[in-house]
Order: C-alpha cells, then structure tokens, then sequence
C-alpha cells in the first residue's frame, strides 16, 4: 500500500498505511465501532463493542502497556493515608465508573511516591475491566520512541509510534515534565496534548512537579510551558496529591 504523509503542528509524520484502517490498539479497523470501541445499538444506546470484548478474552491487560512493575496496582492494593489520597482515590473510582459519560482527564500533580502512577494504572485496569481499550505510556519514553522513529532523510516519524497515541480514548502519560524542555520536546508534547484535546479525547497526566513554587524547586509551567499549562487547566480536572513517599516508607527499618 502507498505511503501517506501528514503534517500537523509542524511535525511531519509518514505511513504505511492510511489512518483510518489503524484502530488505537494497532489493528484492522472495526467496522462496528470504527475503532470508538463503542458499538451504538439502535434503540438500547451504547456499549463497548463487541471487537473489544474478544480481545479481553484473548489476554485483558496485555495491550494497556503498562510496565511489569505496576501490573500488581489495583484501587484495591491502594492504601490512602492522607484526605488527598482519599480525595483521587473516590475520583478515581468514580471516573471508571462513568466513564464515557466523562468530559474531563485528571492531572495527579503530588510528590514522588505517593502514588499517582498506582492510581492512574488502576484507572486503566478498571476500564479495561469494562471492556474498552486505554492504553499507557510514561512520556519520557514515547517521546524516545518517536525520536528513534525519525528518518533524517525524509524529515518524517512514523505514524505507526504516534497513531495508537493519539486516538486511544483515554491515555495515561507517566511523569509529565520529566523530560528536559527542549523546543522539540515542546513542541511534540504540545502536538500530542493539542490533537487529543482536539478530538475529544481523555487524557490522564502524572506528574511530580508542582503549580506553586517552593524555593529553587521548577514549577510544571517552568517544564512544559505557560501554553501547555494553561491548556491542560481545560483539559483536565487537576488533583493534588500530598502523603508520604510510600517507597520510602516501605523501607523504613521496623521498630522491634
Ligand atoms: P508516584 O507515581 O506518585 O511517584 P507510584 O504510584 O509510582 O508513586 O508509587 C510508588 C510505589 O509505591 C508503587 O509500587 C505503588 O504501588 C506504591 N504506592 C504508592 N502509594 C501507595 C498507596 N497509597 N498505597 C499502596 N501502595 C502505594
């Protein structure tokens, strides 16, 4: 099949295969559902579409991509221990449940180790529970993933890194502001979060950075930008998350 090229945002991507025949998972395209992952029932409304429920026959998690070290969260492996960690726990909870009829992503802004990423990972179980399809990337390493995929030569990246990205229905991004800000690291991460919220899509951040200063310490504006901030302020319900490191408090010697 013929390469297809685009260019959106000043970022060139290019194709084996014509977008509307890649389902966010990678696949043929579903012709119920047309890779929504919801089938409409004339006269019963909507439902998760039948292509996703052989696939949570098949093997329900392995497609979410979430990394090995998380595989084991669940809300109810989630221990809170302050109000804010039983705030987006209930938000959390409440999100899986409503889901589609949600119109908001969530920014879990807190420290590290007080489990943001457990939170998030349990967002996509419970969906992939439900039958749909969200799927999970920690931003440093995409962000690698579509540098790798670029081609010097054409000025191109592969569509195939970015498609499933951009048209998942809900996508966790890991760690948010990690990356060194660089203009190209802006600029992808502005395309990313600009065609999402562009197309509707649900989008849920982590992060370790903070909206207020405290001394020397970076903000999220500092890291992604006044423009990104602002949008994700749109984009998402923002929950702040305050408690111990939990890493660190599973190490603590035990007193005898
Ligand atoms: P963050 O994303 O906020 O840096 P993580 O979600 O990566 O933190 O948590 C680090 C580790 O601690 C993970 O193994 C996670 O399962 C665990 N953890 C963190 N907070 C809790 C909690 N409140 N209850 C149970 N486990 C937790």
């Amino acid at each position: 099949m013929a390469q297809t090229a685009e260019n959106i945002n000043g970022l060139s991507l290019v194709t084996e295969r014509p977008v509307a025949d890649i389902d966010p998972t990678g696949n043929d395209l579903c012709q119920l559902c047309f890779g929504t992952g919801m089938e409409i029932v004339p006269g019963k409304g909507a439902r998760p579409c039948s292509c996703r429920e052989s696939d949570r026959h098949a093997n329900p998690f392995e497609k979410v991509r979430v990394p090995t070290r998380y595989i084991k969260c669940h809300f109810n492996s989630y221990e809170p221990g302050t109000p804010s960690q039983k705030e987006a726990v209930r938000f959390a909870m409440k999100f899986v449940q409503e889901y589609p009829a949600v119109d908001q992503g969530l920014l879990l802004m807190g420290s590290v180790g007080v489990g943001k990423t457990h939170l998030a990972v349990s967002i996509l179980k419970g969906l992939t529970e439900r039958g749909f399809s969200p799927l999970f990337y920690e931003f440093g390493s995409l962000l690698k993933e579509i540098q790798d995929s670029y081609n010097a030569f054409t000025h191109t990246s592969e569509l195939a890194v970015l498609s499933p990205v951009l048209k998942a229905d809900v996508l966790v991004l890991d760690e948010l502001g990690a990356s060194k800000p660089t203009d190209w690291v802006r600029d992808t991460m502005a395309h990313i979060i600009n065609s999402r919220y562009n197309d509707n899509k649900l989008t849920i951040f982590t992060t370790n950075y903070h909206d207020i200063r405290t001394g020397t310490e970076e903000t999220l504006e500092d890291r992604i930008g006044v423009r990104l901030r602002s949008r994700l302020f749109e984009m998402c319900r923002t929950m702040i998350i305050d408690g111990e490191d939990h890493r660190r408090r599973m190490h603590l010697p035990r007193r005898s």
